[in-house]
């Protein structure tokens, strides 16, 4: 029977998540591939978010006891702000996220959503009031509607409709040939990065969580598509609690606070035009962008003189 227990408690873990409706399913296979040390405790509660505010308070984390990741961070994301996480590849910034869904516990420090630490509530109830919106979302092999409705399955068509046109591809679905059940995925139509990310935010707008965790792709989209993501996403994060991982600056100029990363510790934080006079980390790497998107600009004028 003990054989038996193990595999079924697994089967078990993977259903409640699909049923959670996780909105991030590359996630999933994240922890089909590991192994997960993340359980309940007996006496988890639900989780009872009164206005959805985030704290860390001096978190440290490894994946590898002897490969320190984060290093003592500590930050507060009060309810319906918006916080920027910022820093060079590899500086603990999805693991940041990461930590917030309890895909892995912290070592030390506590993570907290309105004063509740986060290990001693219910993953369920967790998972339930945080929406990803990851860089690469990976869809089922079904209907555009099904992969949309995904964020709330028992959400009527209009309201698919309703929350595609808000993620701003409510008119791009119009035009597919069999519309809203047009079969999308690796066996069906495939989309392309962003509208992907479209599908993604549609599903988040459906699901409608308190706390948003914006992962935002680092594959260069085209102007014109990446302000049409913009916009969705500044109408999705509207009040409510959002925690942006950013790698292309110029979308977080607005951010309540921005907060640099490097090595696993906060380097600098505080707003863009304070942190770009503080003429440090933030400020060259914003030059940097600048300076490479006007390179780029460049390039596309000459092109078009051509
Ligand atoms: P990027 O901007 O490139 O996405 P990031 O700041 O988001 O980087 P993380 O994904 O948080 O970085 O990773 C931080 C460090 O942790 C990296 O050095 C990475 O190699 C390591 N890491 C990430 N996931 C795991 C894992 N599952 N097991 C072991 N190490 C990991």
């Amino acid at each position: 029977l003990m054989q038996l227990a193990q595999p079924l408690n697994f089967i078990g873990m993977i259903y409640r998540e699909i049923r959670q409706g996780l909105t991030d399913i590359e996630k999933m296979f994240d922890l089909l591939a590991v192994r997960r040390e993340v359980f309940d405790r007996p006496d988890a509660v639900p989780l009872e978010v009164t206005s959805g505010r985030v704290e860390f308070r001096d978190v440290r984390f490894a994946y590898d006891p002897e490969r320190p990741i984060l290093k003592g961070v500590s930050f507060e994301v009060p309810a319906g702000k918006t916080v920027a996480i910022v820093g060079p590849s590899g500086a603990g910034k999805s693991t940041i996220s990461r930590l917030l869904f309890r895909f892995y516990d912290v070592q030390s420090g506590n993570i907290l959503i309105d004063g509740q630490e986060i290990g001693a509530v219910t993953q369920d109830s967790l998972r339930a009031a945080i929406g990803m919106v990851p860089q690469d979302t990976v869809l089922f092999n079904d209907t555009i509607a099904y992969n949309i409705r995904y964020g709330r399955v028992d959400a009527a068509p209009e309201e698919v409709r309703q929350a595609a046109d808000l993620a701003q591809i409510g008119a791009f679905i119009q035009r597919l040939p069999d519309g809203y059940d047009t079969t999308v995925g690796e066996r069906g139509l495939k989309l392309s990065g962003g509208e992907k990310q479209r599908v993604a935010i549609a599903r988040t707008i459906l699901k409608a969580p308190p706390i948003l965790i914006l992962d935002e792709a680092t594959s260069a989209l085209d102007s014109h598509t990446e302000r049409e993501i913009q916009s969705a996403l500044d109408l999705v994060s509207k009040g409510r609690t959002t925690i942006v991982i950013a790698h292309r600056l110029s979308t977080i100029v607005s951010a309540d606070e921005i907060i640099v990363l490097k090595d696993g510790q906060i380097a600098e934080r505080g707003r863009h035009a304070a942190l770009l006079a503080e003429r440090g980390l933030y400020a060259s790497m914003w030059n940097r962008q600048r300076e490479a998107s006007e390179a780029e600009e460049r390039l596309r004028i000459a092109r078009e003189e051509d």
